[in-house]
């Protein structure tokens, strides 16, 4: 064990040795879902000093560049001192209010400003802290409304396979890949249906007509459950974790009616999505609906503080105004946090006043233009995307969009040679993410795509056997 003078300050690094700041977090801190032989093999875990625009660098001094946003979050960018500024200045006027009876004026006018941003009439803000919490809270807000408005046994909620929404239990239960064996039984009253892929379509079709199957799917669904038991749909306009398929606008236009029809509310989870990353400010925008319930997280303060939200429409709201005695059943200690609020605050100045969404948006024709070029693999099947999120298909067999067989070490391995040369992404099963953040230059695309074609021409041929060409 590492130890540390007395007297010095905690946050001061000039007394450890970039060595022992290894070792002090090999030993104390456990990475959120690493596997230990992960930590093990790469020698520990890397730590990050600094960083800049679309790059950081590690307490070695050792540069990357960021291409995936820190977990698509940094979407103005890191080292922006206007933020830290906001957030120190906030702090020594009012660090904290308690969000149950209260607010704070850097809260209210975030509200406010989201309100004004946000498609459609979404413009009431419950805040928590992350993208988990949001999700529950639209879980919940779901559930409750339901109950007011006379349906208490609207409980059920319909997700999709493939989706990623959050690690506490409810959201978790949401989530596609659960571990059962863990942490079952999950929330009662979840299906998954099919994804909205036409890449490899769940229904053996192609282009619209797989995502419009998708959509049809849906309605199947709440008519098998019975209508009167489901109280909520919900999905990632693009879902990063189900591979970055864009679906058709008439995805979500069809889903919109049939949560209509049904009574059901429709729940978007735009914790990737929002602020900018698919190149407009909200990626339901691009597909023409408004949900009842939209989930925001990660970009709201580009990461410099935790904050999340679930935004409701007015008449999801109403049910409150009329029963007036009962508020929600949900508290959230550090929701509408003032500090977070100023944080987001000036993140969101910083993206209005620097384009940043028409810029994410212009940026990503040009890397997915040059991504194209990677196609020249035989383990690179297409890219897709919208603005700054972007992913590259590999496949084990391009002919047949051959999956890697389930204990293949190619992502991982793909995932460290980029590592290695200084590109920080992940690579999830038979995707490689391109996500920078929106403010990359043109230089660090063409970096990125030139260490991601080397590394994949190395990992193609360790792994020949493995691939058919
Ligand atoms: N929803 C979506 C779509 C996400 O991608 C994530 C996290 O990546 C979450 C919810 C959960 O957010 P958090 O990790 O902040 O709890």
């Amino acid at each position: 064990m590492v130890s540390q003078q007395s007297g010095t300050s905690l946050l001061s690094k000039d007394d450890v040795s970039p060595s022992e700041m290894d070792q002090m977090a090999r030993e104390h801190v456990w990475a959120h879902s690493l596997p230990w032989v992960d930590v093990a093999e790469n020698d520990g875990l890397r730590v990050f000093a600094r960083g800049d625009g679309a790059k950081l660098w590690d307490i070695h001094d050792r540069e990357y560049i960021d291409g995936i946003s820190g977990l698509w979050v940094v979407n103005a960018g890191h080292g922006r001192v206007e933020i830290g500024d906001a957030m120190a200045e906030q702090s020594r006027k009012l660090a904290y209010v308690s969000a149950e009876a209260y607010t704070s004026e850097p809260t209210v006018h975030l509200a406010h400003k989201l309100a004004e941003i946000m498609p459609g009439d979404l413009s009431r803000v419950y805040f928590c802290s992350g993208g988990s919490e949001a999700v529950e809270t639209a879980l919940k807000i779901a559930k409750q409304v339901q109950a007011m408005r006379g349906f208490p046994r609207r409980y059920k909620i319909i997700s999709r396979r493939g989706s990623y929404h959050g690690m506490t239990h409810g959201a978790m239960s949401l989530t596609a890949v659960r571990n059962e064996a863990f942490f079952g039984p999950f929330m009662y009253g979840v299906s998954h249906v099919p994804h909205p892929n036409q890449y490899r379509s769940d229904f053996g079709l192609e282009g619209e007509a797989a995502d419009i199957m998708a959509a049809k799917y849906v309605e199947q669904e709440i008519e098998n459950q019975g209508p009167e038991t489901v109280a909520a749909v919900i999905g990632e306009p693009i879902s990063s974790a189900a591979g970055v398929h864009v679906p058709s606008p008439t995805y979500w236009q069809m889903l919109r009616e049939i949560c209509d029809r049904h009574g059901v509310l429709l729940i978007a989870d735009e914790v990737i999505n929002g602020f900018g990353r698919t190149g407009k400010m909200f990626a339901i925008e691009h597909f023409g609906f408004v949900p009842d319930i939209m989930t925001i997280a990660k970009a709201l303060t580009s990461g410099y503080a935790p904050m999340a939200a679930a935004v409701v429409r007015p008449e999801v709201f109403d049910v409150f105004t009329k029963q007036e005695m009962i508020g929600m059943g949900h508290l959230l200690t550090f929701g509408g946090h003032p500090v977070c609020a100023a944080a987001a605050l000036k993140n969101l100045e910083i993206i209005e006043d620097e384009n940043l969404v028409e810029r994410g948006d212009e940026m990503g024709v040009y890397l997915r233009d040059r991504l194209q070029e990677l196609c020249n693999h035989p383990t690179v099947a297409e890219v897709r995307g919208l603005g700054m999120l972007n992913a590259v298909q590999i496949t084990s067999d391009k002919a047949t969009k051959g999956k890697w067989k389930k204990d293949s070490k190619f992502p991982k391995r793909l995932t460290a040679l980029l590592m290695d040369r200084g590109f920080v992404t992940r690579v999830t099963g038979e995707v490689m993410h391109f996500a920078p953040p929106l403010v990359v230059s043109r230089e660090e695309i063409d970096r990125m795509v030139t260490i991601a074609d080397e590394c994949l021409t190395v990992a193609e041929g360790e792994f020949a056997s493995e691939i058919t060409a």
